[in-house]
């Protein structure tokens, strides 16, 4: 044993050698030593378990080999674009709303030198950096005020802890949902110092059970959007407006009805085919006190959770300790700027996520026959076919659009070989299983990436 643990090489024996070397210039002489001994390290435990057969020189090679993987690995692993062809439109692992180049050009022209973030060219003094942002929301939604933070779970948050903290908040049992990754709705109501009282049942809850639940420390009814699961069957809620009428009886409690709609839809989708969704603006309508959605979802902006609703609310909340622990940065104030722009000038068509959804159908199959006759061309086995593209999770969950797909074959290869294929090039493409064909949705794809599809699925079909 004492003599295997031998074999195991030193550092300075791989600092010279030039496949390693190489790496020094793009990631430092400091991050080579780390993988080098770490790898070193695997080397140990792998002879110490007897695992590991060879002499000395296979050794150094053990080490070698799997420190220039991960060094090569370390070189390109990051945050990069991909090509999405699921046809899941907002799909929170592949970064939810894409942002246009038209809106990232404003981005960088705001941040690239120094700006007017928190000051008056007025006055000269510091000034909120909400001013224009709130006013661009005030113009889209006729709110009384606007703030914008972190995301829609900071949004619930700020709401709460400013106007509910120490009371009790009523939401119905069928929608204390999980937004995700085991977060959910129930404990962001508990962090924000609030009691959470639930109401009526999974699937079926009517006013009179928020109604019951009334005491003198009821704060606000919390109404979430059921934005990532559908009940189906017999089921029932107690509307918005039914819970403004229910608060109304009560004028000695000083209550307030917040509504969470999750996605931010700002202008009549029914306009692009879609089923007329509620928006923004109809929730305030409604006498909804405050309303809380996030920017990255069907608006088709950056992160953010924006909050908009009565200005003697909104005010409190500006005051709060804790906004400015959530409070949203430049960038994201400048691509959000950008985005609400585009919506107030009447182009929410610029934006890419309203573009996919309201691309015609027959636009689409256009495109699919067109990519099919590229990937025909080059041998690829594939045909084009209607397919039922998402809006996705996170937004408007039982809505589907109507799709076309090109759907792929290649001889000899099975459907998980090509899909794990494509998701490891340079420009992954991510893609969808059925029947042993891959799909490729064809609402979520650019042309521009078309020929990108056709060389990377011809090098396959070699
Ligand atoms: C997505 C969603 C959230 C969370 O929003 P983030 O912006 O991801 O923090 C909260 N509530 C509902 C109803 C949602 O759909």
């Amino acid at each position: 044993m004492e003599k295997n643990l031998r074999l195991i090489p030193k550092m300075d024996d791989f600092l010279e050698d030039p496949d390693i070397f190489c790496f020094k210039s793009e990631l430092s002489g400091k991050t080579v030593v780390r993988v080098l001994r770490e790898e070193i390290e695997n080397l140990r435990g792998l002879i110490k378990s007897g695992g590991f057969l060879g002499d000395k020189s296979a050794a150094f090679e053990y080490v070698k080999r799997n420190a220039v993987l991960l060094l090569e690995k370390k070189k390109t692993d990051r945050l990069k674009r991909v090509i999405n062809a699921t046809g899941i439109i907002i799909h929170t692992n592949l970064g939810r709303a894409p942002l246009s180049g038209e809106i990232m050009k404003k981005v960088s022209e705001a941040v690239t030198g120094y700006n007017n973030l928190e000051y008056s060219f007025t006055d000269g003094k510091r000034r909120g950096r909400m001013f224009y942002l709130e006013e661009l929301l005030r113009d889209i939604t006729s709110a009384e005020a606007a703030l914008v933070v972190n995301n829609n779970a900071a949004a619930i948050f700020l709401v709460l802890n400013t106007l509910c903290k120490n009371k009790e908040v009523i939401i119905s049992r069928g929608e204390i949902v999980e937004i995700g990754d085991s977060f959910r709705i129930s404990e962001i109501i508990k962090e924000s110092g609030c009691i959470i009282k639930e109401a009526g049942t999974t699937n079926k809850t009517r006013p009179g059970d928020y109604e019951n639940l009334i005491t003198e420390y009821t704060s606000a009814f919390l109404k979430v959007h059921q934005s990532n699961f559908k009940i189906i069957g017999f089921t029932g809620e107690a509307s918005s407006l039914e819970l403004v009428e229910l608060k109304s009886k009560y004028p000695g409690n000083d209550m307030v009805v917040i509504e969470d709609m999750g996605s931010g839809i700002l202008s009549d989708l029914s306009a692009y085919g879609l089923k007329k969704e509620r928006t923004a603006e109809d929730a305030l309508n409604d006498g909804v006190d405050i309303v809380t959605f996030s920017g990255d979802k069907i608006l088709g902006g950056p992160q953010a959770g924006i909050i908009i609703g009565k200005k003697k609310y909104v005010d409190l909340m500006k005051k709060n300790q804790m906004y400015r622990c959530l409070r949203i940065d430049k960038m994201c104030l400048a691509a959000l700027e950008a985005a609400l722009c585009l919506y107030r000038g009447g182009d929410a068509l610029k934006i890419p996520v309203i573009r996919s959804i309201a691309e015609a159908k027959a636009l689409i199959y256009e495109k699919a026959n067109k990519l099919n006759a590229m990937l025909n061309g080059v041998g690829v086995d594939c045909r084009v076919g209607p397919h039922t593209a998402l809006l996705g999770g996170g937004a408007l969950p039982g809505e589907t659009i109507d799709s076309f797909a090109v759907f792929v074959a290649i001889k000899g290869k099975s459907a998980r070989e090509i899909d794990i294929y494509l998701r490891h090039q340079t420009i992954p493409i991510i893609s969808t299983i059925q029947n042993e064909e891959i799909i490729l949705d064809m609402r979520t794809v650019d042309e521009g990436d078309f020929e990108y599809l056709r060389n990377t699925l011809a090098e396959l079909c070699k």
